[in-house]
């Protein structure tokens, strides 16, 4: 047998921006046997500046500019953290985050851009900063759908920036047939784009009037105030949007790092390393380029990309660095507003639609570059397998989560022959979401889950076991009372090992502990994969919510939405959007405690709908009640993004299986109904509650945050699913 790769080296890469967007790409294409790759960013995705004043505009959806991190991350083999970096221990090699547990680091690069706010009164209130896109486009959206019914707006800061989105902005509630709007650029200095040559900016300036958009140089912005603005010398300035575009503004926890800065920046060599700190690299606008310093812009970002993946790599596999040679100017292509645009360099450049169709060209095919990732060699086919497996080596990747599951045919195979509990203290309900025990005067159940990673980041994992082992707890109305985990680890280094497990158990004991449990003890090792499991003890009252208590006439409340199995799946194929990923991770980090306090007072039977989808869980619990169930289909909810997957043809592994379960339940042939047999993880509690109880609870369930929905009734005719 040969040995695994053990990893050895943990590069954490702060911010998805331009650089690491890029660098992430090169080591997708050609990997670093050892190394473990952290991308932290607070998003699923990374806007590309150069389409936003397109965006605003109305030319590019939100998608077309967005960098999709996660299928960036699973493409490179990186872990993604949906978090952001809040400040470093270099002595200790960590990262601190906002919302978890640091994160060790052998190499870290920064590329974590600038930050839009700006040092005025009541900005950060009544402002609208142009980064983070996803704030901006958002508020922006919502002005265009309801604009007043003049709607004035100023724009701090006479840049290109400020000037492309200014024209982008008239445009386009122009073009939605609103003539009377009024846009203000606000400049402090003399002189509005005087990063341009007079040139450019006398024919922005002529766009700009076109438009009807005033400038007013000179002016310094004393105060943002709801409706307006105050102006140094008393005026005042009247605005329903005010838009913050003045220039760069490092980000503040820098300055904490101890690292060498310059006005906020951090200052790194010709190699892209920090001036203080040889284990920390910075590109794109955060950085400062000691031996050839450089305006803030994407371009300077995007050419020190190569260098900077080129550097990390040589420092990871002990080679030479090279050095960056920034250009000294490069080419700027300013969209006018409409489907127009100036280009400019070396002071001069035409303008035309035609530049405006260039640039567009260069910018997709920018984006292009993380759209259609290059198809990695699969490895070659076993030789001389045994029948069958060279075929079933070569199908579909075996999915991960509850959808790694054996199926429920096997399983009840393999258990049928398993003689009943010899003790009178073991009150095993057969296949019941726990085993009952009677301890003492006290009724305990106890209950175990493992779950196969579905992710790299073992704190994510953690997170979504814990909650996934605590479910069946929960459906059973109990409280948790203590843990044990399971734990096992991909074969890596020492000190990575250490700060892997505290990730996992520093996670888990969140959850534990907010459920009320303690986690007593566990066992780890060491193997192929990461999988996380834990084994649940809760104590029940003196009768425990069972699969057996529903009847005739019952509502059926499901407390989450299903697709969950599809959409890892998805997300394992490069097929699913950053942003619905990213959504399902933090409903699966949700957990079922409020869910649970809500449904167990009303619920006759419960279940959490986790491995054999909702259909199997459903039902289980009709059989074991000796009833049977129509469903609503257009009821039950089901994340974003789960059914265009369905309908794009992608299943979990454990589809099948769940789907043959059924027996000769009748289906409709669509991709909805196909998510009914969607292995779920972390998946939500499936309750039969008095009918006249079900709105209540719905409403309930709402109120505490759940995309919770009466999904049907429970009918007569034991073991007969109907879908209306
Ligand atoms: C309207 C507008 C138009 C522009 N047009 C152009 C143009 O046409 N050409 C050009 O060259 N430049 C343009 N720029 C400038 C360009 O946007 C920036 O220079 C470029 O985005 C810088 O790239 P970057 O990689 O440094 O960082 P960014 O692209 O800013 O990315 C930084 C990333 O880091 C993340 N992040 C931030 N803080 C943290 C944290 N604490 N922890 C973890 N992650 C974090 C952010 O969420 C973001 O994903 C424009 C700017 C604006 C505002």
């Amino acid at each position: 047998m040969q040995n695994p790769i053990p990893l050895t080296r943990d590069l954490v890469l702060i911010g998805g921006g331009h650089a690491h967007a890029l660098v992430l790409r090169r080591f997708g294409m050609r990997p670093v046997p050892g190394l473990r790759i952290t991308l932290v960013n607070p998003g699923p995705t990374a806007p590309y500046t150069g389409m936003l004043p397109g965006h605003v505009a109305g030319h590019y959806t939100r998608e077309e500019l967005e960098i999709d991190l996660v299928r960036l991350a699973r493409f490179a083999g990186a872990r993604l953290v949906l978090d952001r970096a809040t400040g470093l221990d270099r002595d200790r090699r960590e990262v601190h985050l906002a919302g978890r547990a640091p994160l060790r680091y052998d190499l870290l690069s920064l590329d974590i851009g600038i930050t839009g706010d700006l040092d005025i009164p009541g900005f950060a209130e009544h402002g609208l900063p142009a980064k983070p896109l996803e704030r901006f486009a958002t508020a922006w959206e919502a002005f265009v759908a309801a604009p007043p019914p003049t709607p004035r707006i100023a724009v701090i800061g006479g840049g290109v920036a400020g000037c492309e989105l200014a024209l982008a902005m008239a445009h386009r509630l122009q073009a939605a047939g609103i003539s009377d709007v009024a846009v203000t650029v606000l400049e402090a200095r003399a002189e509005v784009l005087n990063e341009l040559a007079p040139g450019a900016r006398q024919r922005i300036l002529a766009q700009m009037r076109d438009y009807g958009i005033e400038v007013e140089t000179g002016v310094t912005v004393e105060a943002v105030e709801a409706g307006g603005l105050r102006l140094a010398g008393g005026r005042t300035m009247e605005s329903d949007l005010t838009v913050g575009a003045a220039g760069a503004q490092p980000q503040g926890w820098l300055a904490e790092t101890g690292l060498e800065l310059r006005d906020g920046y951090v200052v790194v060599d010709a190699q892209l390393r920090s001036a203080s700190d040889p284990r920390i690299f910075a590109a794109g606008d955060c950085a400062h380029l000691r031996h050839a310093p450089r305006p803030k812009a994407g371009v300077y970002a995007v050419r020190a990309a190569p260098v900077l993946a080129w550097n990390l790599r040589a420092d990871l596999t002990g080679r030479q660095r090279r050095a960056f040679r920034p250009q000294r100017d490069f080419l700027r292509l300013i969209s006018l507003g409409g489907k127009r645009a100036l280009a400019q360099k070396w002071g001069t450049g035409p303008e035309g639609d035609w530049v405006w169709r260039w640039k567009d060209r260069i910018d997709r095919k920018f984006m292009d570059g993380f759209a259609t990732l290059p198809r990695m060699a699969a490895p070659a086919p076993p030789k001389d397998a045994a029948i069958g497996a060279a075929a079933a080596a070569a199908g579909q990747p075996p999915c991960a989560g509850c959808g790694a599951k054996i199926g429920p045919g096997a399983l009840q195979g393999a258990l049928a022959g398993l003689a009943p509990p010899l003790r009178p203290d073991v009150r095993a309900a057969p296949g019941d979401d726990a085993a009952v025990l009677r301890v003492g005067g006290e009724t305990q159940v106890i209950t175990t889950d493992h779950l196969r990673g579905f992710t790299l980041d073992p704190w994510l994992l953690a997170q979504v076991a814990a909650h996934h082992a605590l479910g069946d707890i929960w459906a059973m109305g109990a409280q948790p009372q203590a843990a044990l985990a399971s734990i096992t680890l991909p074969h890596m280094a020492p000190a990575m090992q250490q700060a892997t497990l505290a990730e996992i158990m520093t996670a888990a004991q969140e959850v534990f502990r907010a459920a009320g449990a303690d986690i007593a003890g566990g066992h780890s090792t060491l193997g192929a994969e990461l999988s996380i499991g834990f084994t649940v003890t809760g104590l029940a009252g003196a009768r425990p919510i069972g699969l057996d208590g529903a009847r005739a006439g019952d509502a059926l409340v499901l407390s989450a939405p299903i697709g969950s199995g599809t959409l890892l799946a998805a997300e394992m194929a490069l097929k699913a959007r950053g942003t619905w990923i990213g959504a399902l991770w933090e409903a699966m980090t949700r957990g079922q405690a409020q869910a649970a306090a809500i449904l167990a007072p009303e619920a006759r039977a419960m279940t959490d709908v986790t491995g054999f989808g909702l259909a199997g869980h459903l039902m289980n619990m009709m059989r074991a009640s000796g009833t049977g169930a129509r469903l609503e289909l257009a009821a039950v909810p089901v994340f974003d993004g789960a059914e265009a997957m369905a309908a794009a043809g992608v299943r979990s592994t454990l589809y099948a299986e769940n789907r043959a379960a059924l027996g000769d339940a009748v289906l409709p042939d669509t991709p909805r109904a196909a998510l009914l047999c969607d292995p779920q993880t972390g998946g939500g509690l499936l309750a039969a509650v008095p009918a006249d109880a079900a709105q209540a609870l719905v409403g309930e369930l709402e109120a505490a945050g759940y995309r919770a929905a009466r999904i049907g009734t429970v009918i007569e005719t034991a073991g007969r699913l109907e879908i209306a």
